[in-house]
């Protein structure tokens, strides 16, 4: 006889083992299926080992989905200030670096661990290392279908994530689930990616490679003011990763060095006093000395003293300091996105449960559902959010 659990949830990554603990501590049954060896994989990878676990200052505007208030009712009803408690029921510490992004002090493995014990505590039973051959409705739910065996769920729950990073195991095995149950799905394409450049501008560029500075970087009305990387293929770096999500191709993106600084009244002012110094080595004390002598270049103003610029001349080059533009060539793809922007048209979910509305039974969590955050601890915090959530309802 096929064994039979209240919940099987299909995934152990953030969202999948989140929502096992919570209905494991409502008292329901429950197994948790993943293909990978290991659990919660891209948690151990992320925020470069210590796990950048939520963001202080989460809010529905941090998401992209087609539709924006999709994400407030599990946001609600999970926040930052709820993971952070119980990071600290588990003697975790942690810090905040930045904009409200909080880390590990030592290692993404301590969330991992947490999230099994909490699993162990309400008796889950975690399969790991095992292949999903299909999934069918049944007279009492579902029937999951292993390599020898089928596994009979009265919920089932999807939690397998987006297809950023293969080579750790991310399928389309979501999207394959959704459309058989009829469900539509948003198209999707990778976030928080770097963008490559055509070679042509790889050969101007290459100089810079390296090459860290702030920015305020714009693709149509979104800006993000963080720090820019200039690669050997293109453009990298918090800022364009972050712009990366709202980049589509043909696109060009807008970058400002040195935001917020009157660059025109200061080169005016040296004109006066330095004046007989060229134009990158002044804009070289506000710039990074590569980047100066780059953009003096673009502006064909090399080696010009800056006393023979006219007005016209500075404000022309300040125009390109301030609005420096360039149309990417493409994006380095799925193979490096740290998420994957679409997924299952959150039309067809319960915004409370994620539970597929025209399907009783089948849930929807994490990465895989069309919302995407922004770079900074906001994509666990939807993980845990959805997966907890989902957790109350089945
Ligand atoms: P996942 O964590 O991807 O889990 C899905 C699980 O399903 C995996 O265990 C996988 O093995 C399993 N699975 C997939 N297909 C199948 C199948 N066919 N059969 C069985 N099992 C399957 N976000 C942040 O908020 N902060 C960060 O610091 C951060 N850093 C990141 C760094 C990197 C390099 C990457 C790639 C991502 C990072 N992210 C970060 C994004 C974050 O990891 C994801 O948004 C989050 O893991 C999504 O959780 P999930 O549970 O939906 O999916």
């Amino acid at each position: 006889m096929a064994k039979s659990f209240d919940v099987v949830i299909i995934g152990a990554g953030a969202a999948g083992m989140m929502c096992a603990a919570e209905a494991g501590r409502r008292g329901r049954s429950v197994l948790v299926l993943d293909h990978a060896k290991a659990p919660g994989e891209k948690i151990r990878i992320s925020g470069g080992g210590r796990c950048n676990f939520t963001n202080l200052h989460t809010a529905p505007a941090n998401f992209l989905s087609q539709n924006p208030h999709f994400a407030k009712s599990a946001l609600a009803r999970y926040t930052p200030r709820d993971f952070v408690a119980l990071v600290e029921r588990y003697g975790i510490a942690w810090h905040e670096k930045t904009l409200g992004q909080l880390f590990c002090d030592d290692t993404a493995r301590d969330i991992v661990r947490m999230l099994l014990e909490e699993m162990k505590a309400v008796g889950v039973v975690l399969r790991l290392g095992t292949e999903i051959s299909g999934v069918d409705a049944s007279a009492t739910g579902f029937r999951v279908a292993l390599a020898e065996e089928t596994i009979d769920a009265r919920t089932l729950v999807i939690a397998t994530g987006g297809k950023s990073i293969p080579k750790m195991g991310a399928t389309g095995f979501a999207y394959r689930i959704a459309e058989q149950f009829g469900l539509g799905l948003v198209e999707t394409r990778p976030g928080l990616v770097p963008l490559t450049v055509a070679d042509a501008a790889k050969e101007s560029l290459g100089a810079l490679a390296g090459l860290a500075v702030d920015v305020r970087a714009g693709c149509g009305k979104t800006t993000f003011d963080e720090a820019m990387l200039f690669t050997h293929r293109g453009l990298s770096g918090p800022a364009i990763l972050q712009i990366s999500s709202y980049w589509r191709e043909g696109e060009e993106i807008r970058v400002a060095f040195e935001p917020g600084v009157d660059l025109g009244a200061l080169l005016k002012a040296a004109r006066r006093t330095q004046g007989r110094q060229a134009v990158q080595t002044v804009l070289g004390e506000h710039l990074p000395k590569r980047l100066a002598q780059h953009l003096a270049i673009e502006a064909a103003l090399l080696d010009r003293s800056l006393a023979d610029l006219s007005d016209k001349a500075i404000d022309r080059l300040v125009g390109l300091v301030s609005g420096w533009s360039l149309k990417p060539a493409g994006s380095e793809g799925y193979r490096t996105a740290e998420v994957t922007l679409g997924g299952v048209d959150t039309r067809h979910l319960d915004s409370r449960t994620m539970m597929a509305k025209a399907v009783p039974g089948l849930f929807f969590i994490g990465e895989c559902v069309d919302v995407t955050g922004w770079l900074g601890g906001y994509n666990f915090q939807w993980a845990w959010a959805s997966g907890f959530s989902c957790g109350q309802a089945v």
